[in-house]
């Protein structure tokens, strides 16, 4: 039941509205109230599928860490080739002296949210599913917001933490505007501007790749990678594995939900060797048996100009509510190096603290732990597009072969590189 009024309304139950809520009752304020536009929980969309050591750190924080761990797979590295050399293998195992959790945590999106809907409720709060956000009214009290739902229901509220994802609507309602930092163009004729992605089932007993790590191959053809899921009830003939790769925007947009031929063409066409339904070329040929989900989508980068800002409804003076944006409400950007839902649930639990000190009168906290999640969510942005670019251009470069493969390999040998590549991933220099 929608209470009249509340302390704090967390806006989407996705993965970091979930833990904003977990973190806000961990840190002592009970007065929340989390609200959902769908009518029911996790229609299977697989999503993000890793969850980096940073991220794993904030959730054993507020005690969510353990079950995800036993859930998922940890991944240990990413191999690249050049579709047929090893290049290089960034391997989280030199996390080790830094993380309890020195690896990638590899597990679907739908069953992190689960998982982190159920700790939820051991909290006593339940998700109000079919509460969808339409528009805010003056309450006529100082601070204070009355907040519409499309089914007509209305709650009073201090604080509202805007965790209604990439097209949020509370957002739009504090007038908060959410652009490309750097100006870029959503149309750039890149050869990563198109990406897909789809978790899919090989047509063999035997494992396709180590099951603890994942593999990408770079070419003048394209980029494409691939990496185990844990079994679910979704995959219950076969390990299931998350592959994606990019189409150049001269190749047409690739089909919406990409089926089966359309996948299996690209992995002949630019994935490893060693994984294609070719026997020219592999002479123990693999097929996709199944695709469980699949989808393709223009890579996009945009971050709000403010994640902190008071509700102000036309006609008054008066300030509403207080209201917080967190995870793509926020942010986002390409899933190169996996980083979209890592960084919102970073934002996310550690805005429990700050909003519960903020609600004791405490003042400044939110402004600077708003100011912190800003630049955060920059230096991601920028990481993704720095990948993004550096397999643009060598994929789009036509010239990619020997020389360049030899130096990336050599450059690979390097402790240090290999290295710094699993600490920019894992986000602990960047939490
Ligand atoms: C294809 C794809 C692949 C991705 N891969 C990765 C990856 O590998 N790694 C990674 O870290 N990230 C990845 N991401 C990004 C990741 O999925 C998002 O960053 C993450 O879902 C953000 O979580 P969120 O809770 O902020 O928003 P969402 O997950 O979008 O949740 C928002 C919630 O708000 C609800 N809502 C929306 N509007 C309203 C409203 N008006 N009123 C009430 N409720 C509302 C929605 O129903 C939803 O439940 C991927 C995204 C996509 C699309």
């Amino acid at each position: 039941m929608l209470p009249e009024q509340t302390t704090v309304l967390v806006v989407g139950a996705g993965p970091t509205g979930l833990a904003a809520a977990i973190s806000l009752i961990k840190a002592g304020c009970n007065d929340v109230v989390v609200v959902d536009g769908a009518k029911e929980k996790s229609i299977f969309t697989s999503r993000a599928m890793a969850i980096h050591a940073a991220t794993l750190e904030a959730l054993d924080s507020i005690g969510c860490a353990d079950e995800l761990v036993e859930r998922g797979i940890k991944g240990v590295g990413i191999a690249m080739s050049d579709r047929t050399n090893k290049l290089v293998t960034p391997s989280f195992d030199y996390l080790a002296s830094y993380t309890k959790y020195p690896f990638v945590l590899l597990l679907p999106q739908h069953i992190t949210e689960e998982i982190l809907e159920r700790d939820l409720e051991e909290l006593g709060k339940e998700v109000l599913y079919s509460h969808k956000v339409v528009g805010v009214q003056d309450s006529g009290i100082e601070g204070v917001t009355s907040v519409q739902f499309e089914n007509g229901s209305v709650i009073e509220a201090k604080y509202i933490v805007g965790a209604d994802g990439a097209r949020s609507v509370v957002r739009q309602l504090a007038g908060v505007n959410f652009k490309d930092p750097d100006g870029d163009n959503i149309d750039n004729d890149n050869a990563t501007a198109q990406l897909v992605l789809a978790d899919v089932i090989f047509n063999t007993t035997s494992p396709v790749l180590p099951l603890d790590s994942g593999v990408g191959s770079i070419s003048n053809q394209g980029f494409f990678f691939c990496a185990p899921l844990p079994k679910s009830e979704e995959s219950d003939d076969g390990v299931p594995y998350r592959v994606g790769f990019n189409v150049p925007l001269a190749a047409g947009a690739p089909p919406s939900n990409p089926p089966t031929e359309y996948i299996q063409e690209h992995l002949d066409k630019v994935g490893p060797v060693n994984m294609s339904s070719d026997p020219s070329v592999n002479p123990s040929p693999i097929h996709i048996a199944k695709t469980i989900w699949s989808t393709r989508f223009r890579t996009h980068s945009a971050i709000a100009d403010k994640f902190l800002t008071k509700l102000r409804v036309d006609n008054t003076d008066r300030d509403g509510a207080v209201v917080f944006l967190v995870g793509d409400a926020a942010h986002i950007h390409s899933p190169a190096g996996g980083q979209g839902m890592n960084l919102g649930i970073r934002d996310a639990v550690g805005l429990g603290a700050s909003l519960n000190r903020s609600i004791g009168g405490e003042s400044g906290v939110l402004e600077e732990y708003a100011k912190q999640r800003h630049e955060r969510a920059l230096s991601i942005i920028r990481l993704t597009k720095r990948i993004l670019s550096f397999i643009g251009a060598v994929s789009s470069s036509g010239i990619f072969g020997g020389v360049q493969a030899t130096a990336i390999w050599l450059v690979g040998r390097i402790p240090y590189v290999r290295r710094m590549a699993a600490w920019q991933v894992s986000g602990l220099g960047n939490r």
